[in-house]
C-alpha cells in the first residue's frame, strides 16, 4: 500500500478538483465530507453502518479523548483505529480549537496553554509538543498541527494568535516522530486578506503534506468566508490536498469544493439528527413538527438510504415523541447519506466537467423547502 502521503489530482474543473489523497488505511477520494466522532464514535451510528454509507474519513477529537480515557490507554490498546474499530483513515484535531473555546477555564502564553478539564476541573497544559505526542499515541493519519483560532473580527488578537501559530506548526513538525502520520499546517487570520496571505505564505514554505484553513465558520459572513477561500486557494499548493474545517451543510459543501477544497468536516448532520432535524438537499426538515404526524412520505423521496427505504415521516415523529433511541440513529443515517451522497455526485460532476452546471442546478433547488 503506498503511505507516501501523496495527494494524485485526477481532474479539474474551474477551482473544483478531484483527488486520491494516500493513507496508511487506505485512500482518500476528494472531495469528501468527514463525520465528526468526538469521542472515538460518531454518535448513535455503528462502524459497520457508517462503512454502509460509503464514509471513508472519520474525525476524533484530540482534547476530549486526551481527558478521557487518555492517549496514552488508547496507544496501549493498540490505537484509536483498533480501540473503535475504524479499519479507514482517521483525523485527529490538534486539541487547540476545544481548549480555546473554554473562555474563562484557559491561560494561553508563549508557550502553550494551560487549562481546566470540563470534566473535573482538573489543571492541564497543552503545548505543541504535547499537541503532538496525544496525535502520535491516538495514531490517526491525519494530525493536525496547534494552532490559534481568533475571533475572527478582531484584528489585533489575530496578529498576535497568528505569530504564536506559526511558532508552533514549527514546533508541531520538529517534534513529530512517527512517519504514517500526515501533520496538515493550519492556515489562519479571521477575515483579514493580509493576514490570510501572510499566513497562507509561511505555513506553506514549512512544507506540509496537506493543509486546513482554520478560523472560517466562527461568526463571519458567508461572502468574507468565500473572499477568504478564494484567497488561500490561489496561494496553497495544488498538489496538496486542502481541508476546511468545520464547515458542512449541502450549500457549504458546494461552495468550497468550487473555491478548491479537498475535505470537510462537521458535527452538523449528526447533531441536527439529535435535534430530529433532516438535512436534505433543499435545506432542512424538522420531523417533530406537527405536521408530518400521519405524513406517510419519507424524510426524501429520491434519497436511497436505510431510513428514507423503510420508514416514513409519521412514523420518525412517533419516535421522537417517544422518546426513543432509533429516531437519532434513523436521522443520523439519513443526515450522513444525504452529505456523502452529495459528495459523491459532486466528484462525478467534477470528473465529467459538469461542476458549474451542478452547482447552478443544486443552488436553484437549495432551500426551497424551508
Ligand atoms: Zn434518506
Amino acid at each position: 500500500m503506498n503511505t507516501s502521503f501523496e495527494f494524485d489530482l485526477t481532474a479539474q474543473d474551474g477551482r473544483a478538483r478531484t483527488g486520491i489523497f494516500h493513507t496508511p488505511h487506505g485512500d482518500l477520494h476528494t472531495p469528501l465530507f468527514a463525520p465528526v466522532g468526538t469521542q472515538a464514535t460518531v454518535k448513535s451510528v455503528t462502524p459497520a453502518q457508517l462503512e454502509e454509507l460509503g464514509t471513508n474519513l472519520i474525525l476524533a477529537n484530540t482534547y476530549h479523548l486526551y481527558l478521557r480515557p487518555g492517549d496514552e490507554l488508547i496507544a496501549r490498546i493498540g490505537g484509536l483505529h483498533q480501540f473503535m474499530h475504524w479499519d479507514m483513515p482517521i483525523l485527529t484535531d490538534s486539541g487547540g480549537f476545544q481548549v480555546f473555546s473554554l473562555a474563562d477555564n484557559r491561560k494561553i502564553d508563549h508557550d502553550g496553554v494551560t487549562f481546566k478539564s470540563h470534566i473535573d476541573g482538573s489543571t492541564h497544559r497543552i503545548t505543541p509538543e504535547k499537541s503532538i505526542a496525544i496525535q502520535e499515541n491516538l495514531g490517526a493519519d491525519i494530525i493536525m498541527a496547534f494552532d490559534e483560532c481568533a475571533p475572527p473580527y478582531d484584528l489585533f488578537y489575530n496578529e498576535r494568535a497568528l505569530e504564536r501559530t506559526h511558532t508552533w506548526a514549527e514546533r508541531c513538525l520538529k517534534a513529530k516522530t512517527r512517519s504514517d502520520q500526515a501533520l496538515f499546517g493550519i492556515i489562519q487570520g479571521g477575515v483579514y486578506p493580509e493576514l490570510r496571505q501572510r499566513s497562507a505564505e509561511f505555513i506553506t514554505s514549512l512544507g506540509f503534506p496537506g493543509y486546513a484553513i482554520g478560523g472560517l465558520s466562527v461568526g463571519e459572513t458567508k461572502g468574507e468566508t468565500y473572499t477568504i477561500l478564494e484567497l488561500v486557494d490561489a496561494l496553497l499548493p495544488q498538489d496538496k490536498p486542502r481541508y476546511l474545517m468545520g464547515v458542512g451543510s449541502p450549500a457549504d459543501l458546494v461552495n468550497g469544493v468550487l473555491r478548491g477544497v479537498d475535505i470537510f468536516d462537521c458535527v452538523l448532520p449528526t447533531r441536527l439528527a439529535r435535534h430530529h432535524v433532516a438535512i436534505t438537499r433543499m435545506g432542512r426538515l424538522n420531523l417533530a413538527n406537527a405536521g408530518h404526524s400521519s405524513d406517510a412520505q419519507p424524510i426524501d423521496e429520491r434519497c436511497s438510504c436505510y431510513t428514507c427505504l423503510h420508514f416514513s415521516r409519521a412514523y420518525l415523529r412517533h419516535l421522537i415523541l417517544a422518546k426513543e433511541m432509533l429516531a437519532a440513529t434513523l436521522l443520523t443515517i439519513h443526515n450522513l447519506n444525504t452529505l456523502l451522497e452529495l459528495m459523491r455526485d459532486i466528484r462525478q460532476a467534477i470528473a465529467a466537467g459538469d461542476m458549474n452546471k451542478f452547482s447552478s442546478e443544486f443552488m436553484a433547488k437549495w432551500e426551497h423547502s424551508e
